[in-house]
């Protein structure tokens, strides 16, 4: 055990391993993501099982390897995004973000950016702030690293930066409604869906202070997104189902109280 490293991580997700171990992926702020091997993670009074929590970021000490697993001897500073544990609706959110992250690099590969954007995102979820509107933003910006850029600031044609505009593939960017007629596959989306994620694509989540979206825009936000994603990423995981679901459950609750 002479090569101990230590980092700052944040749990992706961590599943049982036989009996009494685990394998869990930690982001680490210094080496990208890595999956470690936890002996006797079941073991009772394991002085590790705080720091292997889901929505936890710890200072994780152990053997990180350069191939094949890593080993995890110890963890302090353990801060757990409490809220985010305790609320199904945010843990739902929360796992997707997760999810987007751990899907977006490859394993080994240092991205401080990354880290500090979803640890930023997890801690403003874990506040009053809007989580879809967090989950919204994150997903605009993660484009990039899923290899794709679309211009939002202005008319891929004309420049102009001022009033509705549309989403074109064919362009890689957004259109001016004076150009709108340059592609006819152009996405059709909602202009105040369009109008948001190019308000996203420049915010910081520093400057995000609660941002009051009528539940018709959001869900609006939601389909740009999801087409924007089956066209740029085409991946499908389960967290996203299910936050789609979720939505589904909070039209329910309202229906009933009115
Ligand atoms: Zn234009």
């Amino acid at each position: 055990m002479s090569n101990l490293v230590e980092s700052k991580g944040i749990i992706l997700f961590s599943k049982n391993h036989k009996e009494k171990d685990k394998l869990v992926k930690i982001f680490t702020q210094s080496a990208g993501k890595m999956m470690f091997f936890v002996k006797g993670a079941h073991r009772q009074n394991n002085p590790l099982t705080p720091a292997l929590l889901p929505f936890t970021e710890a200072v994780y000490i152990g053997d990180f390897r350069e191939e094949g697993l890593s080993f995890l001897n110890n963890a302090k500073d353990i801060q757990g995004f409490r809220k985010i544990q305790e609320d199904i609706f945010l843990s739902g959110y929360g796992t997707y973000l997760l999810n987007l992250a751990d899907a977006a690099i490859d394993d080994r590969v240092y991205d401080p950016h990354l880290y500090h954007f979803l640890h930023q995102a997890l801690s403003l979820m874990n506040t009053e702030v809007d989580a879809e509107i967090i989950t919204n933003i994150f997903e605009v910006q993660l484009l990039q690293r899923f290899g794709v850029s679309p211009t939002w600031s202005h008319c891929v044609l004309c420049g102009q930066t001022q009033g509705k505009f549309d989403y074109s593939s064919k362009y890689n960017g957004v259109l001016c409604q004076n150009h709108w007629s340059a592609d006819e596959h152009r996405y059709h989306a909602d202009p105040r869906a369009v109008h948001f994620a190019r308000l996203f694509s420049a915010i910081s989540y520093d400057k995000l202070q609660e941002v009051n979206v009528k539940s018709e825009t959001k869900d609006q936000i939601r389909l740009f997104i999801d087409a924007l994603y089956e066209e740029y990423v085409g991946i499908h995981l389960k967290s996203k189902k299910f936050i789609d679901q979720m939505k589904s459950w909070e039209g329910m609750l309202t229906k009933k109280e009115e």
